[in-house]
This record gives C-alpha cells, structure tokens and sequence, in this order.
C-alpha cells in the first residue's frame, strides 16, 4: 500500500484587491501518495500555481484544509528558473540553505554531490549566463532539492524552453526526482508532458478551478518521459485530457 502523504480538502481561494474579489479556486480535493509524480493541468489563469503557493505557505487560503504529515517538507521550484544572475552556480545553490539557516558543512557537501550527479560539477563557479536554458532548470531543481524536500511542487518548469529543449529536460528532471526518491507536484499546461511524466493527473476546469477529472496514467513499458510518448495507450489518454480541456471550459 502506497502511504497517503498529504491531503488537500474542499480548498478555496479568493484574492482580493480595492474594489474586486477574484475567485481562483473552487472546492479543490485530493490526495498525494508517497513518491507519486503528480501533474496538474489547467487552461492558462485557472488556478494552477495558486494551489502550489497554498502547499508552499506563500498564499494564504480562504478554506479547505491541507494536510500533511508535519515532518514533511516542501520544496517550490518557481516558474521561471529565477537564478541570482550575480551568484556562481554553487552559491545560487546555497540560497535555500543559507535561509533557513542549514548551511552546514554536509549540506554543502550534497549539494556538490547532486552538481556532479548531474553534470554540473565543472559548471559551479561559473555564473548562470554562461549556461542553457536547459543546464539552468537543473540549478534550479538543485537549489530546490539542497534543503532535502519530500515534496518538490514545480510550477511549468520547462516552460520557457524550446521545444527540443523541453523534451531533454523533462527527462532530466524526471530521472533527478526518481533518484532522489522524491514525491512532485508539477503544474503544466502541455498535455504531452503531463502524460509522459506524470502516474496521475490532476484535470482543473477554467477559473475558478475546480476538478474536472483525475486520471491515473497507465502506460504499457512505462519508462523515460520520452520513451513513455511512444506508448500505445499514449494517444488514447492525449486525446481525453484535450477534449476535457477544450469543450468543456
Ligand atoms: P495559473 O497558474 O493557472 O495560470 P494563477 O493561479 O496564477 O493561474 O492565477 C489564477 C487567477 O488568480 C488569475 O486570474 C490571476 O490573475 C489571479 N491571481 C493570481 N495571483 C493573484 C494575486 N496575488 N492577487 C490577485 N489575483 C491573483
Ligand atoms: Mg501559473
């Protein structure tokens, strides 16, 4: 039996400005399973990465509760790789650690570990101009997983790749969370790669946002995120998710 690890239940969220009430979302409930790779997809401006800064505590909610085991941690991969363009690699890797105070001696230790894991070693005192696109998602899931999360939420975080670009990294990132033993909650609005990478998927309507459908992904040869694109069941399950998507919001 997978373990339960966090809840989400009945959770609501409106914003509020001077003179308007924004609704985002609207009853949202489900559950999260240890080492699960979870994809939530949503047209652009329902809610998605509200319910990230709601997990992570940057957002308040309105109500509904969310409910994890308190030795648990969060990691939040923002959406845009948000590196310090003035800080090497390595120490853009410490940030995480210096604020919440953990900058010991065998943090920064497997923080150069997961560099040279990863093939970033040679790269750490470099600054992240002289990087790709690519090399600079995988800082940035380096810096999230240097303070050691249980749960990394990622906010489209290929999203300002190209194309060819996305597909090598989606990859990457896939195989960095498997490694690491690690549960994610990715926010995506590209179908493909919510399937190629994801064992459920969470379908939110336009705004507010609600649940529209959970899917678990059950793919023949399931393997890498590139691979798994060439499965059979694939087109099936692309085909569903783009029509709850399209005609019903
Ligand atoms: P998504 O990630 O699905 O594109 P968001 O969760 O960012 O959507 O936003 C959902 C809705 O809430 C949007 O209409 C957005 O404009 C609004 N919103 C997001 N953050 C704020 C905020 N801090 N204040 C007011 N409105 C916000
Ligand atoms: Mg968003």
């Amino acid at each position: 039996m997978k373990r339960k690890i966090l809840t989400i239940k009945n959770l609501s969220k409106r914003y509020h400005d001077k003179t308007d009430e924004i609704k985002a979302l609207d009853n949202i409930s489900f559950d999260v399973y240890e080492k699960e790779f979870i994809a939530i997809v949503g047209p652009s401006g329902c809610g998605k990465s509200t319910i990230l800064s709601i997990l992570s505590e940057l957002e308040k909610k309105s109500s509904g509760t969310t409910s994890k085991n308190k030795d648990l941690t969060i990691g939040y991969m923002l959406q845009n790789d948000s590196l310090f363009f003035w800080r090497t690699i390595y120490d853009n890797c410490l940030i995480g650690l210096e604020i919440t105070d953990k900058l010991t001696k065998e943090n920064k230790q497997y923080v150069l570990d997961l560099l040279k894991t990863y093939g970033l070693y040679e790269f750490k005192d470099k600054y992240p101009s002289s990087l790709s696109g690519g090399m600079r998602q995988r800082v940035a899931l380096i810096r999230t997983l240097a303070i050691k999360p249980d749960i990394l939420l990622l906010d489209e975080p290929m999203s300002a790749l190209d194309y060819q670009s996305r597909l090598a990294i989606s990859d990457d990132i896939y195989k960095i969370i498997k490694n690491e033993g690690k549960t994610a909650i990715m926010v995506t609005h590209d179908i493909a790669e919510a399937i190629s990478m994801s064992d459920r998927i969470i379908v939110l309507t336009k705004r507010p946002a609600r649940v529209k459908t959970i899917y678990e992904i059950n793919l023949t040869n399931k393997s890498t995120p590139i691979n798994n694109r060439k499965c059979k069941e694939f087109s099936t399950y692309y085909d569903t998710i783009w029509r709850d998507l399209d005609v019903h919001i």
